[in-house]
């Protein structure tokens, strides 16, 4: 059964091949058939389809990729969050607080509350969304968090090196690379370590994303949020797809990344939801790196699952335009999962897309807070 939307005002393809980065086409159209794209161009010339549908001048965009979350967990700190406002400011071991309830949960819990906020994503126009384990750190916690998360999604990430929950942290590194890695590794296709002061330092980070590719996860990095550190370009020389936060950059961590050709995926949302600095897109950009934006929502730091808010950040804070922060949110997204599926609106790929109620992508930025998102399709078939 394949399906014509028409009446596009506004089609966001990014297609590599388009004179534009964003490979839009006016007054366009789209067949969807098998859950794929089948062909994408100007209405005057689209074939016939089994069924069609009139968007009424509506913008479409790649469904959104969302490349870094925490949802596996329970409890709220929305006091903690108060408590941040009125001057308290975020340190890593707040994590704590999460990981007590998220032990203290059942299955059934945690399953429901993973499946809200999926919900909630989609709503918003998220298609493809990567969910990491971490608030359980325990051989046990941890595999369930991740079996839990593959109900949702492939992309699952082992954050076992979360934050070191008690004890001696070389007793804790080897019980990540250990049990608990062989524990997580039949539900995760990554493995992320939390690069930071006050949570793992260089060499244990290297340590755990070693461990991890010898049992066959490709690594990712939290690293350089709260401060310089050694993440980045512990990252860059591994060859890793992407390293996510980059707010403390040196000029030798930017030519790391523009070197290694690792992605910096920026997470706006955080800096928003704990007034710290942002990272500075345009200078990564100007240099050359491959930037995406994901949400991070997690219970602590940055609890929005929106990625239509990290646009409008990206755009008004980062010095990105708003070309870029879509960009960034779908392809660039896309890639820094390593997948060639998704994040583009090209046949062949998969027909996840974002209808907005507004005549072009830049209304995402140009109306921060908005509930823009008219429909989200998976897979070609409206949600
Ligand atoms: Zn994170």
């Amino acid at each position: 059964m394949s399906i014509l939307l028409t009446g596009i005002g506004q089609l966001v393809t990014n297609d590599p091949e388009a004179d534009d980065l964003l490979g839009t086409i006016t007054d366009a159209a789209i067949v969807l058939d098998g859950g794929t794209v089948a062909w994408a161009g100007p209405a005057s010339d689209a074939p016939d389809a089994d069924q069609r549908y009139d968007l009424g001048g509506r913008a479409v965009l790649p469904g959104f990729v969302d490349s870094h979350s925490h949802l596996v967990f329970a409890g709220d700190r929305a006091e903690e969050f108060a408590a941040r406002m009125a001057g308290t400011p975020y340190a890593a071991g707040g994590i704590r607080t999460t990981v007590a309830a998220t032990r203290a949960a059942t299955d059934e819990q945690l399953t429901s509350h993973v499946s809200r906020l999926v919900e909630e994503m989609r709503r918003q126009g998220t298609t493809t969304v990567e969910i990491k384990s971490g608030y359980g750190l325990t051989v046990r916690d941890e595999a369930r968090s991740l079996a839990i998360a593959r109900q949702f999604t492939e992309e699952t990430t082992f954050l076992g090196a979360h934050v070191v929950p008690d004890g001696d942290p070389g007793e804790y590194v080897d019980l990540v690379t250990g049990p608990m890695l062989d524990a997580a590794r039949p539900h995760a296709r990554w493995i992320d370590v939390f690069c930071e002061r006050g949570a793992f330092d260089g060499d244990q980070a290297r340590a755990i994303l070693d461990a991890g590719a010898a049992a066959g996860l490709r690594g990712r990095l939290h690293a350089n949020q709260l401060g310089p550190g050694p993440g980045v370009q512990l990252a860059a020389e591994l060859g890793l797809v992407a390293v996510d936060h980059c707010t403390y950059l040196t000029d030798e961590d930017v030519a790391a990344l523009r070197d290694s050709g690792t992605i910096a995926t920026l997470l706006p949302g955080v800096e928003f939801s704990t007034r710290q600095p942002y990272p500075d897109a345009r200078r990564l950009l100007d240099a050359g790196v491959r930037v995406a934006i994901a949400s991070d929502c997690n219970p602590g730091s940055c609890f929005t699952s929106s990625l239509p808010l990290c646009i409008a950040l990206a755009v008004r804070e980062m010095g990105m335009t708003p070309a870029e922060a879509v960009h960034a949110a779908t392809y660039r997204g896309a890639q820094t999962l390593d997948r060639d599926d998704v994040g583009a609106l090209v046949p062949g790929r998969r027909a996840d897309l974002v209808v907005l109620d507004a005549p072009s992508y830049l209304h995402l930025a140009y109306r921060p807070g908005v509930p823009l998102v008219a429909g989200t399709w998976v897979g070609g078939r409206p949600l």
